[in-house]
């Protein structure tokens, strides 16, 4: 007779009381003890009568003398939420670095009634490794369990994404209401960081006089270089390099489609390789170490005029729109 292979450590206990079977056919012995604690689901299902009772009229199928419980889980998704339920003693959290694991705990741990569980797993879901690569999923999914502080956390990290993003499978979860007041955030997001294109007062404020940019006014060695000069823009009444101006324009370009200082790094580094490749000696000798402060600067103060956006996020069932203030302490964006 077919017998499923065992689960790893500690779903293999010899004394275990019940076996689940995944999807995938893997048997997982546990105790059931365990999982009525996490779960009223679980301590309804194994109260019901036991299959060897002859009355009962199911065939169930019974390995080593123990019931065996199909569910609709995956072995990958099972182990984990199993983890969940069981004692930190016999095994740690699992860490949940990917998306759909996550998302398919998370569907598993609502189904069976395991709120802890659930709360648990909504917090390791929106943790910076996922949300950095799928933000607008973690979107969705916070929105639809009414999280706020996710659900602005999550709307900070899709500023990484495009304004009009591409296609992700949960995009069927948001609601037409609730993508347009992403799409609002995000484009008011694009438009406030315009403001430090029109006058670059903040970055005089911050270096108070022209010696601190030197490298900026294309004088990095004292003297001035023959690198071209700037069309348009200034700085201390004095005309930086084209260069840097050209830099300036393409990175506010960039945040309208992008408002995040996740993209200002993106635009230093490639400003700096291509520095590096021109022939100025007086303008790449330090490039690295001036233009990486800058962009801390420049980061910085993305990062402020950003969190004064508000998400106008619509409450189901109430009249008008609730603002969420994008002020959520961990929320890094770079
Ligand atoms: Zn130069």
């Amino acid at each position: 007779m077919f017998r499923p292979p065992s689960a790893s450590s500690p779903f293999d206990h010899p004394r275990a009381d019940v076996v689940l079977r995944s999807s995938d056919n893997m048997d997982f012995r546990v105790f059931k003890l365990f999982l009525s604690l996490a779960s009223p689901f679980f301590e309804a299902l194994f109260n019901l009568p036991q299959p060897s009772d002859e009355n009962t009229g199911n065939i169930v199928e019974m390995i080593d003398g123990l019931p065996v419980v199909p569910v609709l889980e995956d072995s990958g998704t099972l182990d984990i939420l199993l983890r969940f339920c069981y004692p930190r003693t016999l095994t740690p959290i699992p860490p949940l670095d990917h998306f759909k694991n996550a998302f398919n705990v998370l569907e598993a741990a609502k189904k069976y009634s395991l709120d802890e569980v659930e709360k648990a797993i909504c917090e390791a879901l929106f943790n910076p490794k996922i949300l950095e690569v799928d933000s607008l999923r973690c979107f969705a999914v916070a929105r639809r369990a009414r999280l706020r502080d996710q659900t602005i956390m999550a709307a900070k990290y899709s500023l990484r994404e495009p304004l009009i993003p591409e296609w992700f499978e949960e995009i069927e979860l948001v609601t037409a209401a609730d993508l347009l007041a992403l799409l609002t955030y995000h484009q008011k997001c694009g438009s406030a960081l315009q403001q430090l294109h029109v006058s670059f007062s903040w970055i005089e404020q911050h270096y108070q006089n022209q010696n601190a940019v030197l490298w900026i006014l294309g004088k990095a060695t004292g003297r001035g270089c023959n690198c071209p000069r700037a069309k348009v823009a200034k700085l201390f009444d004095n005309q930086p390099t084209l260069w840097w101006e050209e830099f300036m324009d393409a990175t506010f370009q960039a945040l309208k489609d992008k408002p995040c200082a996740h993209t200002i790094h993106e635009m230093i580094e490639k400003t700096i390789q291509e520095i590096r490749r021109r022939s100025c000696q007086s303008c790449s000798s330090n490039i690295a170490s001036v233009m990486c402060e800058f962009a801390d600067l420049f980061a910085k103060k993305v990062e402020e005029l950003v969190s004064e956006v508000e998400l106008p996020l619509r409450l189901s069932g109430e009249v008008g729109y609730q603002f969420y203030v994008s002020k959520v302490g961990s929320a890094e964006t770079s």
